[in-house]
């Protein structure tokens, strides 16, 4: 690795599920990476591998306070995921999108990075327009219960807009598409992984509403490859560009099939309906594939084959990297 192409690469939130993979892959491409995460979902497990790599630095912290560091590149993607993590505190999960994003822009600014944001389908809300464009303006209620993520989100995304229009800053936006993977955690509440982990332990599966709404479902190093190639792609394509899944499916599907592919002797159980869930969600990606080349590789049965064998080692006490594929 020549000296120049080598570069210094802060990711907030990489202590998280996507976060960790990110570092593994930047690292792997001989890049300098520096982790900030205040560990609220995240954990030391799941970097513990990479620790002892000279390359790698992990730093505790919170993103919406200031951060004076010295970086080329910045992934932002500190942010609780699941519904039952971003609910917890959802004042807090403003702050951390808003704040930190304002943070992390201001970072950048000072010098002059280029800079990513892991914005969400959820900016769409509960969409009226199916499949969903990055053209579509989206459908969420202010005020509800995933508003703190929703809104936060999309006031991240107003922010890193207005730091481009405003100092010309070399901005990228992804709007991420349900991932799952190893490393989710198995008690986050996230459907594929509570379904995987009821499964495993033949507990009934717990399906909420009558399990006709759809969700599109990318494995996370499809996802990884996205992101990467959105941040590696021209100054002049900034997003917002959605990156998931196409393949839609039902969560009654999603649970027969995870119930089958487990051999699991669970049932399905029904539970209600959270409020503001969306009924629908699967992303157009013309935009992902026309400029960045990207589409997802790997199918869902194939996704959760790696994800339950993940899951199968880590209930059973067995090391979990092995089982990565
Ligand atoms: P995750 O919960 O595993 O990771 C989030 C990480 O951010 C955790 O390590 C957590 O400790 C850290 N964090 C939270 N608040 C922080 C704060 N204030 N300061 C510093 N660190 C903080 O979730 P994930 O699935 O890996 O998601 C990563 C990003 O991708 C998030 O921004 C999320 O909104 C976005 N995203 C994920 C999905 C998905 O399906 N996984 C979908 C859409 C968007
Ligand atoms: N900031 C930061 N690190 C930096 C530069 C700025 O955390 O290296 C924070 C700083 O706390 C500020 C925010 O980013 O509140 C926005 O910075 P900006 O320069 O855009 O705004 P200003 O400092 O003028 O409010
Ligand atoms: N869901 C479910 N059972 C669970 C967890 C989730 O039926 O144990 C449903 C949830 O109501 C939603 C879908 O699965 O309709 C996806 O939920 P998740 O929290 O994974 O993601 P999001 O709703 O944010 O897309």
């Amino acid at each position: 690795m020549k000296f120049k192409t080598r570069k210094r690469v802060l990711i907030t939130g990489g202590a998280g599920f996507l976060g960790s993979h990110l570092s593994e892959r930047m690292l792997a491409a001989g890049h300098d990476v520096l982790v900030v995460d205040n560990f609220y979902t995240g954990s030391k497990d799941n970097i513990i591998s990479l620790l002892d790599n000279p390359h790698f630095e992990l730093m505790r912290h919170d993103v919406t306070m200031p951060l004076y560091v010295e970086v080329d590149e910045i992934f932002n993607l500190a942010c609780p995921a699941s519904p039952i993590h971003y609910q917890h505190n959802p004042v807090q999960t403003t702050k951390t999108s808003v704040h930190g994003a304002i943070n992390m822009l201001g970072l950048a600014k000072r010098v002059q990075a280029k800079i990513l944001q892991a914005s969400t389908s959820e900016v769409y809300g509960d969409p009226d327009v199916h499949p969903q464009p990055e053209s579509y303006w989206g459908r969420v209620n202010c005020n509800g219960i995933r508003a703190c993520y929703d809104e936060g989100k999309r006031c991240a995304e107003t922010l890193f807009f207005d730091y481009w229009r405003q100092y010309k800053l070399r901005i990228k936006v992804i709007r991420i598409f349900n991932t799952y993977g190893p490393r989710m955690h198995p008690n986050d509440g996230r459907v594929v992984s509570n379904f995987i982990v009821q499964a495993l332990q033949n507990d009934d599966l717990t399906l909420y509403g009558d399990g006709s709404q759809t969700r599109s479902f990318c494995y996370c190093d499809d996802l990884i490859e996205g992101m990467i190639r959105m941040m590696d792609s021209p100054d002049d394509f900034i997003g917002p560009v959605n990156i998931g899944n196409p393949g839609e499916f039902t969560i009654r599907e999603l649970a027969e099939k995870i119930i089958a592919l487990t051999g699991s002797r669970s049932k399905i159980i029904y539970r209600p309906l959270p409020q503001d869930d969306p009924r629908q969600r699967r992303p157009d990606i013309t935009l992902a594939r026309e400029r960045l080349g990207w589409q997802p590789s790997i199918s869902l049965d194939e996704g959760l084959k790696r994800t339950i064998a993940y899951f199968d080692a880590l209930l059973s006490g067995r090391p979990t990297d092995s089982a990565r594929a």
